[in-house]
């Protein structure tokens, strides 16, 4: 800026009129320096301003850029040069379109270009979500806001532009946890539920069939106790590839948790016997490509699987009762020796039914007090009763005395079994302390039978504590009863079950011996206490020379891993003799005693054996 002085050389006047005269410049000069002075003041702020508006865009997290009517980019802040990868000079001067996904760039090519003309130029004044398109031209998704701002009369389009990629993920995750299982991919229980739903609508609209397949790896437990849980993942995800090779593309194979999938088939034929082929065919050809070996991270394994196959449209079909039926199917395939298919039928349906019905018998008896324990003598060579081994019944309000046999399997298949495992456990323990006040029972044991549901589940070791607590009876007294089916299994999770409840001071005797294929290595690895010899081999013993032999042998393999060997089902002294004479230390059996109730045993004199020569029954 000028300063004064120059501003004033140059003029020349009379001394007054030039006193005047200056003093108006002076006035004047002074008005223009003032003026001068704030317009300078006002130009620092303005750059400042701008400048700081500059810092404010260029630190935004969000593309922010300018462009004209035409669609031309007029100014690029920093994010979106990250956003982009172009750096401003590189995108200012080009149509704002080249940093959209070519799909709709057409669309949008012209509305951008033509902001001012279009009726409703889509993205003015809202936000909308699109793909962008980075300078090495990958796409990414965005959201993408233009609003329309006036400059000298001009109009000019500010875009803001956010890259939403992670946003996207986060969705899409919450998406597949929500619907899909995360370890194979496979849709979810609940995905298979809306799609069954939507299967029934349309089947009942076109009259075609579909069919549902409940599908259960035969022992996958199993290997999934032996190999460890990793493996057993492996294979899951690998029985997922294979089964989405054996249907079509419309179809669902889903994953309901551990090793249960389930095929949603659609489209079969109208016919109720073609679809069941066509269902038929594809259960066929799950059963081929699942029964190939597998490869588990070098180990080869075999695997087949049980599936239960439904057929819809059937009577009153939703999907809870649809996936019950299939099922219902796949246990009878498991019964039936696994590998194979079963389609689900009226006849199976009664028997569920008698089930459920018996079931809820069970847990009436239960609440009713209706079972009861009864006791059968062991005695030792000296016919001396050392212990009893306590037997379930089930005194019916209508149907009378029910024996074992009659609904233990069906208890052991519902949670009713661990109920009943339980109240065996707490009544043999208050027995026991019973006992233990008397001097002629002081010392008796007392077995119970464990069934392999029970000895499996997570609680047991806590649960015997517990009873013997409980009851406060000595836990030396108790003796548990397993079968050589639940030790066949030789794991690690079996074996430290055995050692705790060995570390409390409990016996485990083998029962019903000779009828499994326990590996002497096998046993010797268990911490057990007796061998019991199965009542088949003691009631053949005189008759089938083999079975004495086998005898023998049992008790000479007990004797040599250390354990006492009992014989049971002994009804008649020459089976009792010729057992001693084998070396056998202990016996149970009519002979001895019927089960009975536990105030009939306590009289020690009407259960001192007769003369060994005598029969009893
Ligand atoms: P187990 O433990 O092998 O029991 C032997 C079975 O033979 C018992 O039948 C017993 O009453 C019967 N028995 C005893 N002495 C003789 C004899 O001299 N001759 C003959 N022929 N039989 C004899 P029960 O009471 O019907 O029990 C059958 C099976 O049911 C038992 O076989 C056991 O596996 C199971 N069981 C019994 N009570 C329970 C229980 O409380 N819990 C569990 N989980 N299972 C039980
Ligand atoms: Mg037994
Ligand atoms: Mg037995």
């Amino acid at each position: 800026m000028q300063e004064k002085s120059e501003v004033l050389s140059g003029f020349s006047c009379p001394k007054e009129q030039q006193n005047q005269r200056c003093t108006r410049l002076d006035a004047l000069a002074d008005e223009y320096d003032a003026v001068a002075q704030q317009h300078q003041t006002n130009l620092v702020a303005l750059r400042e301003a701008a400048q700081h508006t500059l810092d404010i865009l260029d630190n935004l997290l969000d593309g922010v850029l300018t462009f004209s009517e035409h669609g031309q980019i007029e100014s690029f802040n920093k994010a979106a040069t990250h956003i982009f990868g172009y750096t401003a000079a590189e995108a200012i001067g080009h149509p704002a379109n080249l940093l959209l996904s070519g799909d709709h760039a057409a669309q949008r090519d012209a509305d951008l270009q033509h902001l001012e003309t279009s009726d409703t130029p889509f993205v003015i004044g809202q936000s909308i979500e699109t793909l962008g398109r980075r300078k090495d031209t990958s796409l990414f998704p965005i959201s993408l806001s233009v609003s329309r701002v006036e400059r000298a009369g001009e109009p000019i389009f500010v875009g803001v532009i956010r890259d939403i990629t992670q946003q996207r993920n986060a969705k899409e995750e919450i998406q597949r946890l929500a619907f899909y299982d995360p370890l194979t991919h496979l849709p979810n229980r609940r995905l298979l539920q809306d799609r069954l739903e939507q299967a029934l609508i349309t089947s009942s609209r076109t009259a075609q069939h579909g069919a549902l397949m409940f599908l259960d790896l035969d022992h996958f437990k199993h290997l999934n106790d032996t190999l460890g849980h990793d493996l057993g993942d492996e294979l899951l995800k690998q029985v997922a590839t294979r089964l989405k090779t054996c249907v079509r593309e419309g179809d669902t194979v889903a994953r309901l948790g551990g090793d249960e999938f389930v095929v949603l088939l659609e489209g079969l034929s109208p016919t109720s016997h073609e679809s069941a082929a066509q269902a038929e065919s594809v259960a066929a050809k799950v059963l081929g490509a699942l029964g190939q070996g597998y490869q588990l991270r070098g180990h080869p394994f075999e695997s087949t699987p049980s599936i239960g196959i439904v057929l819809f449209p059937g009577e009153d079909d939703n999907t809870e009762a649809l996936l019950k039926k299939a099922d219902i199917a796949m246990y009878q395939a498991k019964a039936a020796g696994r590998n194979t298919v079963r389609f689900f039928d009226l006849a199976m349906q009664a028997a569920v039914t008698a089930h459920a019905a018996l079931e809820r018998d069970m847990r009436r008896g239960l609440a009713h007090q209706e079972f009861m324990l009864l006791y059968q003598f062991q005695v030792n060579v000296q016919g001396a009763p050392i212990g009893a081994e306590a037997f379930l019944r089930w005194n019916h309000s209508s149907r009378g005395v029910v024996p074992p046999s009659q609904f233990i399997a069906l208890a052991e298949e519902t949670s009713v079994g661990h109920l009943l495992g339980q109240w065996v456990l707490e009544t043999a323990c208050a027995q026991l302390t019973v006992w233990a006040d008397q001097a002629s029972t002081a010392q008796w044991t007392l077995a119970i039978n464990i069934s392999p549901s029970q000895f499996e589940h997570a609680n047991f070791v806590s649960q015997v504590a517990n009873a013997l607590r409980k009851a406060g009876a000595k836990p030396q007294q108790l003796r548990l009863e397993l079968t050589e089916r639940m030790l066949m299994n030789d794991t690690s999770e079996t074996r430290t079950r055995m050692h705790a409840i060995k570390a409390l001071g409990v016996g485990f005797s083998l029962d019903d011996f000779g009828t499994g294929y326990s590996s002497l290595v096998h046993l010797q690895r268990l911490p057990l206490d007796q061998l019991k010899i199965d009542q088949s081999f003691v009631q053949t013993l005189l008759t089938q020379p083999g079975d004495a032999a086998v005898a023998r042998s049992v008790i000479a393999l007990g004797h040599s891993l250390g354990l006492t060997v009992i014989a049971e089902g002994v009804e008649t002294a020459e089976q009792r003799n010729l057992l001693a004479s084998l070396g056998c230390d202990a016996f149970q059996g009519y002979y001895f005693g019927r089960p009975s109730p536990a105030a009939d045993l306590e009289d020690i004199e009407r259960i001192r054996p007769q003369p060994l020569s005598n029969k009893r029954n």
